[in-house]
Formats: structure tokens, sequence, C-alpha cells
């Protein structure tokens, strides 16, 4: 026998990897150059050249038996103190290596972070659109997810709706900015909000409320935006990062956990968090990337590539008519689609090749998501067919 539950989640895969899967097959039957997957966000831009450097350096020249061992537990202690200083360089957040517990990536970030926090049946309220794994996320640790609703069109946090939501069992609240699906940074002015709500609501619950900064897309943000550092804004924040996306290395599975150092009982969360990541099996992050990441601690992808594909791709759409939202950061472009049901309009979009993402699961229906980090030529030559899609639409 086995476990009902995860059969299902095996079962049944995110829609995501569903269309992605799809793209392959269909790429095998009829040409690679014929499809256009707008499905996953996977990098398209190259991982910085310090990274191989760094690899080739550390492989010829380091002790091979240290280099691919075990490291501690939270991870190496060298490249936790990278990041520390990083951290402290970029925001001045005041964390020590004893703040930080190396991942593999965002997803395990936040799954060792909720299982920390949660106890059966304690609420953690996400802001739609999210990442549709919240849920599977949140759902492991016994959680219960509730989902706060966006402001129309711009897709901002709607603070009124989101003060509402919060009850006595809320216990952690995710924030993920730039979002997946919509590509919006939240506005500070949002941010401040957001958190004297929490601050009152900690102190009317007396119990503390933890907000988890999802930054995967902190660094790639466009003309001259800024993220805040949510950890100068509230004092109760985790923050789970990721160099998945900021350096193109999501194969590599590679990450961090922030504990905020004035959150309350920081030092106690911190072992909560060691004692998740021992729970679920996340000790010790992949030991050579935990050497590349201290080595490349300030490198950055070049993030003009996903700004050109994104002003191609915005300016097209919104000139044949598509409603877009626009975005400031990340790589996906959050589409209205052309009729009320997204998964019509998506089935029509793969009737032309073209394969986007329905957004039902990502909490807000009727919007599909196009992950624009594909090679620019490839949207350049997609165009026709979104304009096709339009004119069908018009002409009907
Ligand atoms: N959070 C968000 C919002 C994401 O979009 C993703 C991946 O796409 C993740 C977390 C997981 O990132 P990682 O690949 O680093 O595990």
């Amino acid at each position: 026998m086995y476990n009902e539950k995860m059969y299902a989640l095996g079962s049944r895969r995110s829609i995501i990897r569903e269309i992605f899967e799809y793209c392959k097959t269909r790429a095998g039957e009829i040409g690679a150059d014929k499809v256009v997957d707008f499905s996953i966000g996977n990098p398209s831009v190259e991982p910085p050249k310090e990274i191989a450097d760094a690899i080739m350096d550390l492989i010829k020249n380091e002790n091979s038996v240290l280099l691919h061992g075990y490291t501690s537990a939270q991870g190496d202690l060298g490249t936790r103190e990278a990041v520390a200083s990083d951290i402290n360089a970029r925001f001045g957040a005041g964390v020590t290596a004893n703040n930080i517990y190396m991942t593999c990536g965002a997803a395990a970030s936040l799954t060792i972070s909720l299982r920390a926090l949660l106890n059966a049946g304690e609420e953690c309220i996400v802001f739609a659109p999210f990442f549709t794994e919240y849920r599977v996320f949140i759902e492991n640790a016994q959680g219960k997810v509730v989902v706060s609703n966006p402001m129309p069109r711009t897709f901002q946090i709607d603070v009124a709706d989101f003060e509402s939501k919060i009850t006595d069992k809320t216990r952690a609240v995710i924030m993920n900015s730039p979002n997946n699906p919509s590509g919006v940074v939240y506005s500070e002015d949002t941010i401040r909000a957001v958190c004297d709500i929490l601050r009152r609501k900690e102190k009317e619950f007396s119990h503390p409320i933890y907000l988890i900064a999802d930054e995967p897309y902190r660094e790639l943000v466009f003309g001259g935006v800024t993220v805040p550092y949510l950890m100068n804004y509230y004092d109760d924040t985790i923050v789970c990062y990721s160099y998945s996306k900021a350096l193109s290395l999501p194969g590599e599975r590679i990450g961090y956990i922030a504990v905020s150092p004035k959150a309350q009982d920081s030092a106690s969360i911190y072992l909560a968090i060691c004692g998740a990541g021992r729970s679920l099996g996340y000790v010790c992050a992949p030991s050579l990337f935990q050497q590349v990441i201290k080595r490349c601690i300030g490198a950055r992808v070049d993030v003009n590539a996903y700004k050109e594909n994104r002003d191609i791709l915005y300016n097209a759409l919104t000139e044949y008519g598509y409603e877009c939202v626009s975005p400031d950061g990340a790589f996906y472009l959050f589409v209205k689609a052309l009729e009320d049901d997204a998964y019509k309009f998506f089935e029509k979009a793969k009737a032309k090749e073209i394969l986007v993402v329905p957004c039902d699961d990502f909490g807000v229906s009727g919007y599909v998501r196009i992950a624009y980090c594909v090679d620019k030529q490839r949207i350049v030559n997609a165009l026709p067919a979104f304009k096709a899609l339009a004119d069908e639409y018009k002409n009907n």
C-alpha cells in the first residue's frame, strides 16, 4: 500500500509540468521550431561567466574529497558567512551565518520554513495570483491555505481583503515579489500597509504571524524598480531565496533561508528550521554549488534579454487587443484570456502551437501566463499566431 495523498500528487502533475511535457512530445512530432513553449520558468539567459570559472577552478584546485563531501546540515560556514555579509551589505539587515540555512532552491526553502512554522490546522495566507506549488507545500505541512484576492487589473495586494482573511489561526503569510505569474512588484506603500496590519493582528491575537518572503525573482527587475527587503519592514520575516533564476541555475538546486535576527524567538525558529530540514531530509545542500555561491556571491545574470522579450511581447500583444498586466519583474506576462474560460482560450492557442498556461490553479480565473524566458526569435516568430488568435476572437 502507499499514501493516497502522495499518489494523487504524483499522478496529477502541475498544469505547468503537463504543458511542458506536452510541448516536448509535440516538438518530437512536428519539429521543435514549430511549437512555442511558453509554459515553464526555465531561464533562457546564460549563467554569468564567473559560475563556470568557479566550477572549473574548484574542480581543478580543491581537494575533491572535501569538495564533494557532506557539509554541515545547515550549510558550509564560509558560504553562510558570505551570504550573510552579502545580505548585510545590500540591505543592512544585521544577519549572521547563524540566521542562514542553505537549501536546494526556493522550493526547499519554502517547504522547510512552512514545516518549521505551522502546526496542524494553522492557516497560511497566500496572495493571488500565487505559485501553484504553495498549496502543495502548505498542505504537506498540515496547514490550511487561505487565499487573499488581488486588486483587479493591477494585481497589487488588496489590503482590505488581506486584513479580512486574518484569523486567530493565521500563522504565516507568503509574499512573492516580483510575482509569479503576474510579474508585478508590490509597491512599498502596499508592503508598509500589509506590515502594519500584521503588527496589529499579532498584538490582537497575542502570537507571532510570520511573513515568508519568497524571492527567487528578486534580481530580475527592469527599469530601476527596487524590491523592498521585507526584513526591514517587519521583524517576524523569513526570507526564502534561490539562485535558480538570479544566476540561471535551476537544475543545480541551490538557495537559502534567512531568519530575521529581529524575529520573536529568532534563535528557536532557526532551530525549528534545522529540525524541519532534518525531518524532510533537506540537509547539506549541494556541496559544490555552496562553494560556487561563496565565490560568486555578487554575480548576476544579464536581465536585459528578459527586458527586451518583455517589451516585444507586451507591446505587440497590447497592440493586438490583449489586456496584459505590465510586469516590472520576473519573466512572466499575465494576460487576460479572450474569453471567460482560460482553458478554452488555452486550447485555441494550442491549436496554433503556442503553449501558454491557464491560471485557475494560480488562484485567478480568466487569465493565462506566458513565460517569456525563451529565445527572442521564438517570441518574434510567435507574434503572427497571437495576432491570428486575437483576430479569430474579433471575427466570431
Ligand atoms: N517560488 C516561486 C514563486 C517560483 O516561481 C519558483 C519556481 O519557479 C519557486 C518558488 C521554486 O524555485 P526553485 O527552483 O529555486 O526551487
